[in-house]
Order: structure tokens, then C-alpha cells, then sequence
């Protein structure tokens, strides 16, 4: 069972279809590891419908919403639909990928750093006004110090990796936003391959990152 997930506000804007679709797909991504936030999806996509249907969106009342994320909480939750995945996924060197991204498009591994490279990711219909990567790190390798424009969604999907806010492993999804710089490390035992989303691109702190940066347009 995963350790991190998305915010709520996140996950409120994923089930009302106001996420980017470069976020939403690593929202997708992490539903497909996380019964806990699945579960939460469900029913905000049935309550939101029926709340629509009912009263109108101008004529809402403003305790709507804590009211839903209360029965949300407390009430007995439906267990999941599945739906069998049309053919299996796979990165560029061929290693197996989660279901949701069964209709990408992957490009080739480019280098990026040392011990890293990146494969561009092309969703279906684009991906809205965010951009999306395969990110492979060997162990121990380093990020460079960054920030953000809006969200990065970061979805593990094999190995281990660690900022000065956590630890993360497969099916984490850790959310950064503005506010906060950080510099994920590689575990030592062996390379992480991540799913990345962001709403904008990435702000790197030093001249060779951002110069590396303006020749691969991470
Ligand atoms: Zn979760």
C-alpha cells in the first residue's frame, strides 16, 4: 500500500476533470496502486454528479462539499471497477508499465545527466498544459536542486528515492508545488524509474542545469 498520495484538492480536481492531462495520468497511474485514493475518486465523481444534478452549481450551498468529504470518510465504499488492459505497456528498454499508460507513446532514453535519462511521454490528445517524462536515475544519483511552476506529480514505478521530505517507493505519488525546492537522491541499491508530471516546466537553481535543461526542454 502506497505511503504518499495526492492532496485532496488534487484529487477533487482529477474526479471533476479540471486537472491537466499530464496530471491526471499520474494521478491514473497512482489510482491503479491505491485502493485508499481510488476509493476517494469514486465516490467524489458519484456525489459530485448527483449534488450537480440536484441543486445546480449557482445554487450550491458552500458546506456542500465538506458534507460530501465527510460521507466520503465514514460511509462503506463500493469496491473498485477493473478494466482489462488492451495490451501491456512498455518503457523503451522493454520494461513492463502500468495499465494506465497503455495508450501512450513513449520516446527514445536521452540523456540528461550523469547516470540519468529521460523518455518523453505522449498521451492520448496531448498533454494539456502540462509535460510528462519517464525519468530513470541510477543509485545514488541526484537531481539537481529545483522548484516548480504549479504541481509536479511524481509517481514511483520501480525502486526507491529520497528528498529532505521523505522516502519514497513503488506506488508512492509525492505532490510539490511552488513553495518548495528539493533535490531527490537515488537509494544506493539500485536505479528508480519515475513518472513525472508537471503543470510547467521545472526551475533548476544552477547554470549547467538550466543549461542542460534549455538543450533537452525538461
Ligand atoms: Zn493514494
Amino acid at each position: 500500500m502506497p505511503l504518499h498520495h495526492p492532496n485532496e484538492d488534487t484529487l477533487l480536481r482529477h474526479a471533476s476533470r479540471r486537472l491537466p492531462s499530464a496530471l491526471s495520468l499520474a494521478v491514473e497511474l497512482h489510482l491503479d496502486a491505491c485502493p485508499q485514493c481510488r476509493n476517494f475518486v469514486i465516490q467524489c465523481e458519484v456525489l459530485g454528479g448527483t449534488l450537480l444534478e440536484n441543486s445546480g452549481e449557482e445554487s450550491m450551498r458552500p458546506e456542500a462539499l465538506a458534507e460530501v468529504l465527510q460521507w466520503v470518510e465514514t460511509e462503506e465504499k463500493p469496491a473498485p471497477k477493473f478494466q482489462p488492459a488492451q495490451t501491456w505497456p512498455a518503457s523503451p528498454d522493454g520494461l513492463p508499465l502500468p495499465r494506465a499508460l497503455r495508450f501512450c507513446s513513449f520516446g527514445s532514453w536521452h540523456w540528461v545527466a550523469p547516470g540519468m535519462r529521460f523518455s518523453r511521454v505522449i498521451a492520448p490528445g496531448g498533454a494539456g498544459d502540462g509535460s510528462l517524462i519517464l525519468l530513470k536515475a541510477g543509485a545514488q544519483r541526484e537531481l539537481p536542486l529545483h522548484g516548480h511552476e504549479g504541481i509536479e506529480l511524481t509517481q514511483v514505478l520501480s525502486g526507491r528515492f529520497s528528498d529532505h521530505l521523505g522516502h519514497y517507493g513503488v506506488g508512492d505519488l509525492i505532490e510539490r508545488d511552488d513553495d518548495i525546492l528539493h533535490r531527490p537522491v537515488v537509494d544506493p541499491d539500485g536505479e528508480c524509474i519515475c513518472l513525472i508530471a508537471t503543470e510547467n516546466k521545472l526551475v533548476f537553481q544552477g547554470f549547467i542545469a538550466r543549461l542542460v535543461q534549455a538543450w533537452t526542454g525538461v
